[in-house]
């Protein structure tokens, strides 16, 4: 059986990975987007986080961030009309009842996410692509910390390894880090990759010498005919025949999807990030800042500073301001940081507004697969997409229940 995968970011490169173990045959199509999430993300298998973004506690944050033109959270005006049905989606999804059902999908995917990492790098021998130092989530007021206690309870309860740490604890395991954090969560288990973009490159190689076809080339539309086999159109009109089709195209999925008719509303949450590769300061491990919404990455190439949203068009010009208002809390944050060696990057995150991707059939072919909107995830939560998308496609029972996934939950 032939599949066509049209995406080669973390999702579509996890996915071939997954259909070559089944014994397909395997051809990516990829136009290489430098905005594509999956080349300068912060790097972290965040297995831990199982609260979704949409809730009351972000839209709380949001009303006090969105004051800060330079803050952790941005809505271009002109993008608004656009984005508005998403947002009131978005907001729907913050009831606390929504929550919980947002939940029920997130906590199984997340428990998958770092031992089928294990599986697939294992299986491949890139082990040593995984580091294992756990994160640090780090507050400066009492308040903010003890407001995520329920959350911290309810991690434990999912047998989430954490440990709650007071400022002179957080001190010995980071020495780098301001003495104005009072209070931390850390989380052993959660591991980062030495480098993302250098992990798709490592597994684009690995695929393609397992078999798999890679194509550079822009696609621009799917067509079936009913009953018949999908076909994948490239951009000139050049058609690919395929058994199987895998839309792992990212924050570009959304026309895809709706040429075959389903109608999925999906958008980009973008994010910024500085890598510096003389930082002048060592990190071990990475480190969230909660009420900034900011992360600091140790990676192979450098510490990467990013994170911070904003709401705008995959085309929209990046905004690198943006990138500054981060150095100037890094700067704060660990005193010393040197930036000799800086590359600011801008990437769209695939995002769906109840927080939860879509692995799923199409509405109206099951020979046509979809697996994006991972969001601030989909780094982490690749490797156990792709066992369920192997599920998809084979017809086996898939590990966990797909339901909150579906296409057509909205
Ligand atoms: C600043 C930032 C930090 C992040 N940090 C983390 C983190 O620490 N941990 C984590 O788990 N996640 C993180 N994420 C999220 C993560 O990067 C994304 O969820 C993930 O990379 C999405 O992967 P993807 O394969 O779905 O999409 P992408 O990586 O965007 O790949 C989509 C691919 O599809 C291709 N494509 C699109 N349209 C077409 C077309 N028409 N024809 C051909 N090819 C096409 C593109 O060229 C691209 O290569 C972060 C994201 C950002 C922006």
């Amino acid at each position: 059986m032939h599949i066509v995968i049209i995406g080669a970011g973390i999702i579509g490169l996890a996915a071939a990975h997954r259909l070559l173990d089944l014994g397909l045959e395997v051809t990516l199509v990829d136009r290489s987007e430098p905005t594509a999430a999956s080349r300068g993300n912060a790097g972290i298998i965040a297995h831990a986080d199982i609260l979704p973004l949409a809730s009351p506690r972000t839209i709380l944050q949001a009303a006090r961030w969105i004051m800060d033109p330079l803050g952790p959270l941005a809505v271009r005006p002109a993008c608004l009309p656009r984005l508005a049905p998403w947002l009131a989606r978005f907001l729907f999804a913050s009831l606390p009842s929504r929550v919980q059902r947002s939940m029920h999908g997130i906590v199984p995917l997340q428990a998958m996410a770092l031992p089928a990492w294990e599986r697939l790098l294992g299986r491949l021998r890139l082990t040593g692509e995984l580091n294992r130092q756990g994160m640090l989530s780090v507050f400066e007021s009492t308040g903010a910390f003890e407001a995520l206690k329920p959350s911290y309870r309810s991690q434990l309860e999912l047998g989430i390894p954490l440990e709650l740490i007071d400022g002179s604890v957080l001190r010995t395991l980071e020495p780098a880090l301001s003495d104005t954090f009072q209070r931390a969560a850390f989380f052993p288990s959660v591991a980062h990759v030495n480098d993302p973009y250098e992990l798709a490159l490592k597994l684009a190689a690995a695929a393609a010498d397992r078999g798999a076809q890679l194509m550079e080339a822009a696609v621009s539309g799917i067509a079936i005919a009913s009953g018949e086999e999908p076909v994948v159109v490239l951009e000139g009109g050049r058609t690919l025949a395929a058994d199987r089709v895998l839309v792992a195209a990212g924050a570009w999925s959304k026309r895809l999807s709706a040429c075959l008719g389903d109608s999925i509303p999906l958008d980009t949450e973008r994010g910024y990030n500085a890598t510096i590769a003389g930082p002048g300061l060592v990190l071990t491990r990475p480190v969230m800042f909660e009420e900034h919404a900011f992360v600091l990455s140790p990676l192979k190439g450098g510490l990467r500073v990013g994170g911070a949203v904003e709401l705008a068009s995959t085309a929209a010009a990046p905004n690198w301001r943006r990138v500054e208002a981060l150095l100037a809390k890094a700067h704060a944050f660990v005193p010393g940081l040197e930036e000799d060696g800086r590359v600011d990057w801008m990437g769209c995150r695939p995002s769906l507004p109840d927080s939860l991707p879509v692995i799923s059939a199409s509405r109206w072919s099951r020979k046509v697969v979809y697996a994006f909107g991972h969001a601030h995830h989909g780094l982490t939560q690749a490797a156990a997409t792709a066992e369920l998308v192997g599920a998809l496609v084979s017809g086996d029972e898939p590990a966990i229940d797909l339901t909150p996934y579906s296409a057509q939950r909205f």
